[in-house]
């Protein structure tokens, strides 16, 4: 494939290298309509692995009745090869998908908890106070395990019923999962209303609070087309982990738009142009989302994906 690449211009005020965590078989799938088989799901994560995606979260141990897009996770796993340099987190809601992870292997677990009370109600049946209790063993069985646990929190800017989040009660809520244990925090955007000073003053509380950058992701939705320009933002306070959706799979269930996650494809071009090393080979990764919507049945939202696949 030869194509037009972006001039690298190094800010050397940026990071020189970031960690992009792949989350499309995971988060994208789960949040698209179609069910896709077994087989192809591995494929899709052995793709991603080489196109040089250096983690992939590859599905969750949630009950099946939930999620029905994501019920062969045990038998997902069991076709992939776990150990291996590349780790293949999953997430588990409870400790019942704890335990149904952990005896199919995993040592990489994550958690996904709410910053808004609204959408601990709505997303985990529970309350934002009463999430840290049912985490927390969850969290403590997974160190004990020899497995490390990433903590998920959603609604860090807005929430689609409370509307904007303080900053203060994102910051408590952040802080309560690392005090839990939790490897890393990644704070999502989960409907894409965050911009990017807003992303600036996030990172400079939790900065405030003790909680420094190398402890936090950020996990960018698109809807709005804010993702890149809060992704700066982070680059510019220090961040160095990223979720990202090969080919940005996955639609936000929680705004009526085809835009969910931030694809990977966009966040690669724009790491390439600024000389940020993240080791992922673009055109495998174009490759491998085409190779994808093709058996969704949509093409890809991704604009890069676009761009490099319509001959511009
Ligand atoms: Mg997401």
């Amino acid at each position: 494939m030869s194509r037009l690449l972006p001039m690298r211009v190094r800010d050397a005020s940026l990071p020189e290298r970031v960690t992009i965590y792949e989350v499309g078989p995971r988060d994208g799938l789960q949040n698209e309509g179609a069910l896709v088989p077994t087989p192809v799901k591995a494929e899709f994560v052995e793709r991603l692995v080489a196109a040089g995606l250096p983690i992939v979260e590859v599905t969750s141990f949630v009950h099946p009745r939930w999620v029905p897009q994501l019920a062969d996770a045990a038998d997902l796993v069991g076709l992939l090869e776990l150990g291996g340099p590349v780790p293949f987190p999953v997430l588990v809601p409870n400790e019942r998908g704890l335990e149904r992870a952990l005896a199919a292997g995993c040592r990489h677990v994550a958690v996904f908890a709410s910053a808004t009370e609204a959408f601990a109600r709505l997303n985990l049946n529970s309350t934002l106070d009463a999430q840290y209790a049912m985490f927390a063993p969850v969290v403590t069985r997974a160190r004990d395990a020899g497995a490390d646990a990433r903590a998920y929190l959603s609604m860090c800017f807005g929430d689609p019923t409370e509307g904007p989040v303080p900053i203060a009660q994102v910051v408590a809520a952040g802080t309560r999962l690392l005090d839990l244990g939790a490897s890393q925090l990644s704070l999502g955007d989960t409907i894409g209303v965050g911009t990017a000073a807003h992303v600036t003053a996030l990172l400079d509380a939790f900065g405030t609070a003790g909680v420094g950058v190398d402890r936090i992701a950020m996990h960018f939705h698109d809807t709005y087309g804010q993702a890149l320009a809060n992704t700066l933002a982070a680059l510019r306070a220090g961040v160095t982990t990223f979720d990202a959706s090969a080919g940005g799979l996955g639609g936000c269930p929680y705004a009526k738009s085809a835009t969910g996650n931030l694809a990977t494809e966009d966040l690669v071009w724009m790491l390439d142009g600024l000389g940020i090393e993240h080791g992922v080979d673009l055109d495998a990764l174009v490759r491998t989302s085409t190779w994808m919507a093709a058996h969704l049945g949509r093409p890809s939202p991704s604009a890069v994906v676009r761009a490099l696949t319509t001959g511009t």
